[in-house]
């Protein structure tokens, strides 16, 4: 099944959930050889769910494994490539991620990668008053 062709779906992983996603491009090969999987993941995205939360002013926080992921560059910040997603994400607003985390975030930055248990933390900050 690992039959290669010279056309080939473009897709996308999405930086917040890790998921690949067609991007709706077609990849050709120029020389028409059949080079190329049926998908080929060519950078980072967002998907449509998550795509949609950004629009709407939310940043994602991804919680990763520092154990299983790969120490981050000099800048401290991890590459989307070597975080080892747990799974578990909030989404916070701009506006109380900058309040909570008292740094701001850029506007173009998507989402941040967050060790285990600054999630929980937030849950118990942010937890809706019961009514
Ligand atoms: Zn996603």
């Amino acid at each position: 099944m690992d039959e290669k062709s010279h056309v080939s779906l473009e897709q996308h992983a999405c930086l917040v959930c890790g998921v690949s996603f067609d991007t709706g491009s077609i990849l050709l090969d120029k020389r028409l050889r059949a080079s190329m999987k049926r998908y080929t993941v060519t950078g980072w995205g967002l998907c449509p769910e998550h795509q949609k939360l950004s629009d709407d002013g939310f940043v994602a926080l991804v919680e990763c494994d520092p154990q299983r992921s790969g120490s981050p560059a000099g800048n401290g910040k991890l590459k989307p490539e070597q975080a080892y997603r747990t799974g578990r994400l909030a989404q916070l607003k701009r506006e109380v991620f900058a309040q909570v985390f008292n740094v701001p975030i850029a506007a173009d930055q998507p989402c941040v990668f967050v060790e285990p248990g600054v999630i929980e933390q937030l849950a118990a900050m942010v937890a809706p008053a019961e009514d």
